[in-house]
């Protein structure tokens, strides 16, 4: 008999959560609105918050920063990680309903109050003696910022192929490589940098490889991979000859990828969490209009092929959250969650991208218009469709763990 994995499941919000969420707003509305009001679109229009070499202006770079020191110490910004390294220690659903609350106030820079791709990730937990020091505890305190470099020109999907390699030299690593896409890469103060370290023919397909702690100045940074709706973000890292001493091997030696597919999950569940909190808010905001806005002598959303396309946007945001609040759920029981958050990501992700499309268009023109979030939306859900793990991978491992495929 199939064994009941859901038995004690509620979805109540515990008392615990319901009080930091409170504060999360309270906190959002006091802190962080200020800042970004200041900023004006700044974040969402490079045309006004980059520089011509594609470099976020000082301005944006020094409010993003002020958002994360505040939300770290107001105990927010990387609550999910353990209380030894300065974190709060909070459950799976916890972090899931703070980072869909933080989403369902819409796109913004509002989005680093809780650590994402910049910040600690739980990869970094496997730091050691003077790394603790060094790297993990200032990226929880959000005095550094990281970035996690996989990404090759020639290997995305397939990243377990990289070229990138290291060769032990006496006590240290020689990196020799290029990545791409990397996330936060032009401002981050390290970068954990996956490189070979023992060919694939004697490790096997994931073993073999190995991640390293490179610092800012070890690495140039090559061109900005500009993806729109996230210019600036994203940038190339060139690794010649770099020389790393032994002490910067983050986890054990060959063992990096394995280490990186534990928090697979993780990963998946954050994305899925923005991904239905921005849904949320695009359903908030094409309510009140749908419901104001005449034409015909009454409120579009009388019009049936209006309100449809808002009905079916509820409703499948409503099965795409109990998904995340699912999969949040087995992964504080250490269950397996390999499908539960391929599934999470895929639909929270696509149902985001159908949505925001719809809200665009019940807006009519209002809908392209550049000071309203809709098309920047639809960038954010065609992004958050591709990274860490496109659609069709995502598809590919439900199918693996049906037993429909090898
Ligand atoms: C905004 C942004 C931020 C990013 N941040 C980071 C980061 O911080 N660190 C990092 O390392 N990387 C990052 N990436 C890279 C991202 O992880 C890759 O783009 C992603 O994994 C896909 O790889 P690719 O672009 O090389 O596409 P490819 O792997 O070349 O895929 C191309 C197409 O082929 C399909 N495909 C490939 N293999 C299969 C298969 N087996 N079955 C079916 N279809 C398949 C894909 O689904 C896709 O549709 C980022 C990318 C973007 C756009």
């Amino acid at each position: 008999m199939p064994t009941d994995t859901t038995a004690g499941v509620s979805f109540a919000v515990d008392e615990e959560t319901g009080l930091i969420l409170d504060s999360l707003e309270e906190f959002l509305e006091r802190e962080v609105d200020p800042i970004v009001e200041e900023l004006g679109d700044a974040y969402t229009n490079p045309r006004k918050g980059h520089r011509e070499d594609g470099r976020w202006s000082d301005d944006l770079l020094e409010a993003r920063e002020e958002i994360r020191r505040r939300a770290a110490e107001a105990g927010f910004y990387a609550m999910n990680l353990p209380e030894s390294v300065g974190g709060e220690d909070v459950s799976a659903v916890t972090w899931y309903r703070a980072k869909k609350r933080l989403a369902s106030h819409g796109p913004g820079l509002a989005r680093y109050a809780l650590a994402g791709p910049e910040g600690p990730k739980p990869l970094l937990l496997q730091a050691e003696g003077e790394q603790v020091e060094r790297y993990l505890e200032p990226t929880v305190r959000a005095e550094k910022s990281t970035a996690f470099a996989q990404t090759e020109p020639g290997y995305g999907s397939d990243s377990p192929n990289m070229e990138t390699t290291a060769e032990k030299d006496g006590g240290e690593w020689v990196l020799n490589g290029r990545k791409q896409w990397i996330t936060n890469a032009p401002y981050a103060d390290f970068v954990q940098v996956f490189a070979r370290t023992t060919p694939q023919e004697e490790a096997g397909r994931y073993g073999g490889i190995t991640c390293f702690i490179v610092e800012r100045d070890e690495y140039e940074l090559g061109s900005y991979n500009n993806a729109v709706g996230a210019e600036g973000s994203q940038a190339e890292i060139v690794l010649d000859d770099v020389r790393i001493p032994d002490d910067r091997v983050l986890g054990a030696v060959d063992e990096a990828f394995y280490a990186a597919m534990e928090f697979l999950s993780l990963g998946r569940l954050e994305l899925g969490a923005e991904a239905v909190g921005y849904s949320e808010y695009l359903l908030e905001r094409a309510t009140e209009y749908v419901t104001e806005r005449e034409a015909f002598g009454r409120s579009i959303g009388d019009f049936q092929q209006v309100s449809a396309k808002l009905a079916r946007g509820k409703a499948k945001t409503y099965a795409a959250d109990a998904a995340g609040l699912k999969l949040a759920w087995k992964m504080e029981r250490d269950e397996r969650t390999v499908m539960d958050s391929s599934i999470l990501k895929w639909f929270a992700t696509n149902v985001m991208w159908e949505l925001a499309d719809d809200v665009v268009q019940v807006n009519g023109a209002n809908g392209l218009a550049e000071e309203n979030p809709y098309v920047d939306l639809l960038h954010q859900a065609r992004i958050l469709r591709i990274v860490e793990g496109t659609d069709e991978i995502q598809l590919n491992t439900i199918a693996k763990s049906m037993g429909v495929t090898d």
